[in-house]
């Protein structure tokens, strides 16, 4: 299947007016045809009127024709085939596995929204009937709903190039709300982002939907992505990335002459706390489990386990030695992108320089460009608490064991710890009183808590939270995944004494 480079706004397909940039091979470090070019101004602004223009009457759409509408992007993504499969797998180093792993989780998100959508309920409607005979004031009838808020842009993620990139979950959830969507498609995959943009576009004229539904554009600079969040039109944004990243923007879209929410999901370290029952039981099974979590997919997942507590004993030592290993045995493997690998070596290499922090083992020697090589260190939690740079995420197959000293200090540890989209509980029913201890600490400080597993693997459903305190994300009361997400891009309106014949369908009698 042939790619053009060329920009999707509207129904229209057109070569983007600014730089000239190409997809890297991050295995060959290599460039890959063809060559994109990313939107300049005034198509950014096209693709955001447009979507202006749609907003009404897509939000008005009856439930079923968006359904289907949500159905037939996943029927069309699977139509493209291998063609898909391969393109994604050549610009992000994701073995193909994965890569199909990931178009059926694309899927599966989609037909479940386009369920959430059917069943209606996510449009949270309450009804007061009126009570004119009310002392000492009559109660006027009140009927409220959450309706789609507007025109939203997503910014695709680079470690997600189909389910948290330009049909992910963020465009799916925006869509199912009644939002247009305009995606910023991330620029280390723009082939793959090209073809899915293709579905959906053809999605859009199959449903017989209004052009501005859906828009692609390019951009591999911050001037593309800040013009997005900062056009009239676009009324929230939703983001997966870096901290820096979605900082930047998150002070763009509150400096707006009109500020919109911006759901930024950014860095977490995913704890695990290993407690004294759990380590005597099983060290060297946890040991395995946790390096296997933290080397999968080269430690690309925001949910890695980047950090680990225990108490210092005997246990603990075991586990060390069995982690250490592990570890020794695993390969290094490509990363998503030469930017990603510099910067995972980076940021290892500036814990490796704090104090109390030592390096304990590395997997296997690199063998080829842009590999990341694991990496484990460790320090005590008196160190760890007086350091908070210690807490910076380092992208990649990188963790740090914290070796506390008593219950006391693995309390203080936790308290001074940042925001998590997960802490992962290790536990045998000897450890229960003290998981009770911790427990309302541990709902502070993260969105999932987990017990008995590792927190890679993300299941999409009903009850998911992918989300938390900050820095794990820019607001810590919604969610990236599940059938929540769909809150962020919806706001309540209340009906007072509206006749009956002009009310919103799902509020009538
Ligand atoms: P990124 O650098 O934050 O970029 C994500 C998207 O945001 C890109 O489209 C990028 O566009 C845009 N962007 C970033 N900064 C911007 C700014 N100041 N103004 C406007 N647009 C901006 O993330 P990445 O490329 O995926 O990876 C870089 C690092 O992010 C990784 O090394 C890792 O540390 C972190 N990361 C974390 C997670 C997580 O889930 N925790 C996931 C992915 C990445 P341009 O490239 O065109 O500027």
């Amino acid at each position: 299947m042939m790619l053009s480079g060329e920009l999707i706004v509207g129904a229209q397909r057109q070569r983007g007016g600014a730089q000239a940039f190409q997809a890297i091979d991050p295995q060959q470090d290599r460039a890959l045809e063809p060559v994109f070019y990313e939107a300049d101004a005034a198509q950014i602004d096209a693709a955001c009127q447009l979507a202006a223009e749609a907003f009404i009457a897509y939000s008005r759409t009856d439930l079923a024709q968006r359904a289907r509408f949500l159905r037939q992007i996943g029927e069309n993504i699977l139509a493209l085939g291998d063609a898909l499969i391969e393109r994604a797998m050549q610009e992000t180093a994701l073995p193909r596995g994965r890569i199909e792993g990931e178009r059926g989780r694309t899927l599966g998100q989609l037909n479940m929204f386009a369920d959430v959508v059917e069943n209606g309920a996510f449009q949270g409607v309450i009804i007061e009937s009126a009570l004119p005979d009310r002392k000492p004031l009559p109660r006027p009838d009140l009927r409220q709903r959450l309706a789609a808020s507007g025109p939203v842009a997503v910014f695709g993620a680079s470690n997600f190039p189909l389910a948290f990139s330009v049909a992910g979950g963020d465009t799916a959830s925006a869509l199912a709300a009644g939002c247009p969507v305009v995606v910023k498609a991330h620029p280390a995959h723009p082939g793959t982002s090209e073809l899915v943009a293709r579905a959906i576009a053809e999605a859009v004229a199959q449903c017989e939907l209004p052009e501005g539904v859906f828009s692609l554009l390019h951009g591999t600079s911050v001037q593309s992505g800040s013009a997005l969040v900062k056009h009239p039109a676009i009324c929230a944004v939703g983001f997966t990335g870096s901290r820096a990243g979605g900082l930047a923007l998150l002070q763009l879209a509150q400096q707006r002459p009109v500020p919109i929410p911006l759901y930024a999901e950014m860095s977490s370290i995913n704890p695990l706390l290993l407690l004294p029952g759990a380590l005597r039981q099983r060290a060297e099974s946890l040991a395995q489990g946790f390096t296997d979590s933290l080397t999968l997919g080269c430690g690309q997942f925001c949910t890695n386990p980047g950090i680990v507590f225990a108490l210092d004993n005997a246990d603990f030592d075991r586990f060390v030695q069995h982690a250490c290993e592990a570890l020794r045995l695993k390969p290094s493997a490509t990363m998503l992108t030469p930017a990603i690998a510099r910067a995972c070596e980076q940021h290892a290499a500036a814990l490796a320089t704090l104090s109390g922090v030592e390096c304990l083992a590395r997997g296997q020697e690199k063998t080829g460009p842009n590999q990341g090589q694991p990496q484990l260190f460790i320090a005590s939690a008196r160190d760890f608490i007086a350091e908070t740079r210690m807490q910076n995420e380092v992208f990649g197959p990188v963790s740090l064991l914290v070796r506390c000293a008593s219950q006391q200090e693995l309390l203080t540890a936790l308290r001074v710890l940042q925001g998590q989209l997960t802490i992962t509980l290790q536990l045998e029913a000897q450890d229960q009183p003290l998981a009770a201890e911790l427990l309302p600490l541990l709902e502070q400080r993260a969105g999932r808590i987990l017990a008995n597993g590792f927190p890679t693997g993300v299941d999409v459903g009903y009850a998911m939270v992918h989300g938390g305190p900050y820095p794990a994300t820019s607001d810590a009361h919604t969610t990236s995944v599940g059938a929540t997400a769909i809150q962020r891009f919806l706001r309540p309106v209340c009906y007072q004494d509206i006749p009956a014949a002009l009310l919103p369908q799902s509020l009538q009698n």
